[in-house]
């Protein structure tokens, strides 16, 4: 009696932990599939970022993160306009047409990571010292540098732009570009 007693309550007890184990297995499954989810999602985020294309952003607030902010597409902005690099010998904005501009807009926002577009911004600015200390002071951290724009003019041969055209036509923004170019 005793011992039916306490086969039974082993055999119930068996039962509940597998019904607990299959309850826990599937509750996995479910966070698995959530976390799988999530991953492709911000995958895709990714790479619609990386192309320049529209997409949902994250915005964190305090500790939840939001996924729910629209990002525009990016787009080639207006030529540079200024009488000042049509005056100067070393600028050359004017050289560069809507297609051309268009073209290089189109091939830097094909490639497929952020390091292919940083390597190549990196290999169109050229970081020049500063020729004189103009605050006179010799203080190293105040010397500042000036930063040369390029963009490809033909294959071979690339041509002196102002810093506005430069954005302007690879559809950048000054902070992004500063952020790749440090050192
Ligand atoms: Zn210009």
């Amino acid at each position: 009696m005793d011992l039916n007693y306490r086969i039974n309550r082993d055999v119930t007890c068996i039962a509940n932990s597998e019904i607990e184990t299959n309850k826990i297995i599937s509750e996995k499954r479910q966070c698995n599939l959530n976390v799988n989810v999530i991953k492709y999602k911000r995958e895709v985020t990714k790479q619609k970022r990386i192309s320049g294309e529209a997409y949902i952003g994250y915005r964190r607030c305090g500790k939840i993160v939001d996924h729910n902010t629209m990002r525009s597409k990016r787009i080639m902005k207006e030529t540079c306009s200024s009488k000042k690099c049509q005056n100067l010998k070393n600028r050359f904005c004017q050289n560069f047409d809507e297609k051309l501009r268009r073209d290089i807009f189109k091939k830097f926002w094909s490639t497929t990571t952020w390091e292919e577009k940083k390597t190549f911004v990196i290999s169109m600015v050229a970081n020049t010292p500063r020729k004189s200390d103009t605050t006179g002071l010799g203080d190293e951290s105040r010397r500042s540098n000036t930063f040369i724009y390029f963009l490809n003019h033909t294959n071979t041969e690339r041509l002196q732009v102002c810093k506005i055209m430069f954005l302007n036509t690879l559809g950048l923004n000054e902070w992004m570009v500063r952020n790749w170019i440090k050192k």
